[in-house]
């Protein structure tokens, strides 16, 4: 049988820092789980447009259609602030998204006990949190029409369209009741169907799909502003959050920051079955390119190191060389080592990006 294939977008900014880090963990499989990946690599985001004029090239948008999963770095930078809508970095980004049509966009919120003391709540709120937001990520406000700003009398309307088919809400319900089957077995849905009759049909559809085929999996259905509320009140009652693509948004970030660093945390974007029965899948980071910081060996890898190994428990069927990977970063952190980001205390020297890459891959090492 063939290797799973895995194509690398570093990208920009910090991309390329914290991808060379995985590359080695990657390489760390290889040697000593036996698990090869035929990896290839391409250009994305401003590094395609110096080369190629574009933020994705067709080729790379093909090669990206047919690997078993696409790891991402991160696009952008100022240095294209100035390109036309167009070709910004950003336009590669959402062609991937776009033309893989990956409409489940998976964003874990957990937080490692060693850094319960970094989130704004109490430590009591977050120690030990580890909840799944499924957000829409294809369909809803940001893609419906009509859209557009008009003139109507003397004023300018700025109009967006909330707009969701049947079918679009059962294939996202259907990602998160999957997820809840293999964590804690529990999907809250969070809509506003008080005053939208999108919110209406999509609890109406969860519904169904819960009675027609996940029974076993416990659903309860919360208002999006109560379900706000909730995240910062008392977030360990969640395990399984599904939710449109706006409400998604603001949710995804609310839960993000309960867990203290935005260099922390990975993301998956999964699509339809392929014909090997792997969804189609693109794994990055929640955070960008990071101008402030690049080239300066202080970027924070373990985002991506974790995005690597949500591919290995979603895209390679590898669930216990997952939980290797983050009992690793686990073991990093409890045992003190952190990037600049993870430091409150001037006085202690950071650990750079290839010093935690390292301590990440020792902890491989002493897993064995
Ligand atoms: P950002 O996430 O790049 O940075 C925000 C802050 O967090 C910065 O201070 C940065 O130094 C810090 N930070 C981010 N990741 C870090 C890491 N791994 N380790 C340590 N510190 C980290 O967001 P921004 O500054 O708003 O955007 C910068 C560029 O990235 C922009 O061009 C933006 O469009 C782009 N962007 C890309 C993506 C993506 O590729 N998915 C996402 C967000 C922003």
């Amino acid at each position: 049988m063939s290797n799973p294939s895995l194509l690398i977008l570093a990208g920009d900014g910090i991309g390329p820092e914290v991808m060379a880090e995985v590359q080695k963990i990657i390489t760390w499989y290889g040697d000593k789980r036996d698990l090869q990946f035929d990896v290839s690599e391409g250009l994305v985001g401003g590094a395609s447009y110096d080369a190629h004029g574009t933020p994705l090239t067709d080729e790379t948008m093909e090669a990206a259609q047919n690997v078993d999963a696409v790891l991402l770095g991160a696009v952008g930078g100022p240095k294209y602030d100035v390109l036309d809508f167009s070709v910004k970095p950003e336009r590669g980004l959402l062609r991937l998204r776009k033309e893989m049509d990956l409409f489940s966009n998976l964003r874990p919120a957990q937080c490692f006990d060693a850094l319960a003391d970094f989130s704004s709540l109490k430590k009591d709120v977050v120690a030990g949190l580890d909840i799944m937001i499924v957000r829409e990520l294809t369909s809803g406000i940001y893609f419906g029409e009509p859209r557009g700003i008009i003139e109507e009398g003397n004023e300018r309307v700025g109009i967006n369209t909330q707009r969701y088919t049947e079918s679009e809400i059962a294939r996202v319900a259907r990602s998160a009741f999957e997820l809840a089957r293999k964590r804690g077995n529990k999907v809250c849905s969070m809509e506003k169907a008080n005053v939208m009759e999108s919110g209406i049909l999509w609890r109406d559809v969860v519904t169904e799909i819960h009675e027609a085929e996940y029974s076993d999996v416990e659903l309860s259905h919360m208002y999006a502003d109560a379900g706000a509320m909730q995240l910062c009140r008392w977030p360990k009652q969640f395990d399984v959050i599904v939710t449109d693509n706006l409400f998604g948004d603001l949710l995804s970030d609310a839960a993000a920051m309960l867990t203290g660093s935005l260099g922390m945390l990975p993301s998956a974007s999964l699509g339809a079955p392929m014909a090997n029965g792997r969804p189609k899948a693109l794994y990055e980071p929640v955070h960008g390119s990071a101008p402030d910081i690049a080239g300066e060996g202080k970027a924070n890898p373990c985002a991506c190191i974790l995005s690597f190994a949500m591919a290995l428990r979603y895209s390679f069927d590898q669930g216990t060389e997952a939980d290797r990977l983050e009992a690793a970063v686990e073991k990093v952190l409890a045992d003190g080592v952190r990037t600049a980001d993870l430091l409150n205390d001037e006085g202690v020297t950071p650990a750079s990006t290839s010093d935690m890459g390292n301590a990440v891959i020792a902890a491989l090492d002493a897993s064995l």
